[in-house]
């Protein structure tokens, strides 16, 4: 007897902003693997900005189109196996889409180890935690004393960000986000020295000034638009960018405008300006991860994740941290 499970099929691209009907729950029967795959149980899914921007057209991957289940990744459960080298019981990472079961090929997924808490597989170990790590060391080359810059910095990506520059030595870190209570906990609770609010009337190209009389060293720059345009006039000589994303742009149906005054500022300031994507530095990602254990365990890094429950709470839960309403890594208890 077919057993039966849900998943979120995505039913029309948004116009403009992401709401949830663009999103229907379903019931489908759960798969059987064939030969060389594995049933996975779906435990937790990741929820990442770049859901969206995958909506607006190609990027480092196909754009996703209306009318299958939504893409997504996740941390699942082997539960059947007729893969060479997986067994019931293993715990692995995989793009599993929203749902609740798939069956997929063995080759297609990666082992992942038992750490407790397991959802920490997914921010501090996982895609946050890494291009957080590289984009700042790798990418940005931050350096001992450097006066450093992030934005989303009560996200996935920014709270490790900011808690690396600390870490390995920044002189002053500053965050950059959204509104008052999200700005106090950054420099109350993950070591910020300061956290600017982009909403505040107070122009942030200001506060930036007024937080870093000296200039800027690293920006690391997960918003692109706006802040991206006024941080180039912030850097100092010989200043270093990240990009690792522009958040401000993907909620959107027409592109994103140019950046006003770039390319003079580039040259009249030497800077280097060095867009990534994390699985560029798969080769140091062994070393990164030791790294950040090291940090995690010695309680030297905190790890905030923001954990909602339920596969129909997907939708509502990607609008909202599009919308900002996450602080730290957003992920959704499936399984
Ligand atoms: P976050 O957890 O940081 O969530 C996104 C945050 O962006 C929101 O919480 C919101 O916080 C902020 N935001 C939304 N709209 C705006 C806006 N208009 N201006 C400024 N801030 C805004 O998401 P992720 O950690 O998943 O992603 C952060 C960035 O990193 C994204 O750009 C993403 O694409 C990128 N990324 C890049 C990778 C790479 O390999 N290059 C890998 C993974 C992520 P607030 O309340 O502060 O507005």
């Amino acid at each position: 007897m077919p057993e039966p499970m849900h998943q979120i099929v995505l039913v029309k691209l948004p116009e403009g902003r992401l709401t949830p009907d663009c999103f229907r729950l379903e019931t489908a029967t759960r798969p059987a693997p064939g030969d060389g795959e594995v049933l996975l149980r779906v435990l937790y899914i990741t929820l990442d900005a770049s859901n969206r921007a995958w909506m607006q057209g190609p990027t480092y991957r196909a754009a996703l189109t209306a009318g299958g289940v939504m893409y997504g990744r996740a941390l699942a459960e082997v539960v059947e196996s007729r893969a060479e080298g997986l067994s019931p019981g293993d715990l692995v990472f995989a793009e599993t889409g929203w749902r609740e079961w798939a069956a997929m090929p063995g080759r297609q997924v990666q082992k992942r180890p038992r750490t407790d808490p397991l959802t920490h597989q997914l921010s501090v170990y996982g895609i946050s935690g890494l291009t957080a790590y590289h984009g700042l060391l790798d990418v940005a080359r931050m350096e001992a004393g450097d006066t450093v810059v992030i934005s989303a910095a009560a996200g996935a990506v920014g709270t490790i960000a900011g808690q690396v520059a600390k870490l390995r030595g920044a002189g002053r870190v500053v965050g950059i986000a959204g509104g008052p209570e999200k700005c106090a906990w950054l420099t109350s609770e993950l070591g910020y020295d300061a956290a600017l609010d982009y909403k505040s009337p107070v122009p942030i190209r200001d506060q930036v000034r007024e937080a870093c009389p000296g200039g800027v060293d690293v920006y690391f720059d997960n918003v692109g638009g706006p802040i991206l345009e006024a941080m180039l006039a912030e850097m100092k000589l010989h200043g270093r960018i990240a990009c690792c994303g522009s958040v401000s742009t993907y909620d959107a149906q027409t592109p994103a405008p140019g950046l006003r005054g770039a390319p003079g500022l580039l040259v009249t300031k030497r800077l280097t300006m060095a867009g990534f994507i994390v699985t560029d530095f798969a080769a140091r990602r062994e070393s990164a991860l030791a790294e950040l254990r090291g940090w995690v365990d010695s309680g030297a890094m905190k790890v905030p994740e923001h954990i909602t429950e339920g596969l129909e709470g997907l939708p509502a839960a990607l609008v909202g941290l599009l919308a900002g309403e996450n602080r730290g890594k957003r992920i959704v208890k499936v399984g």
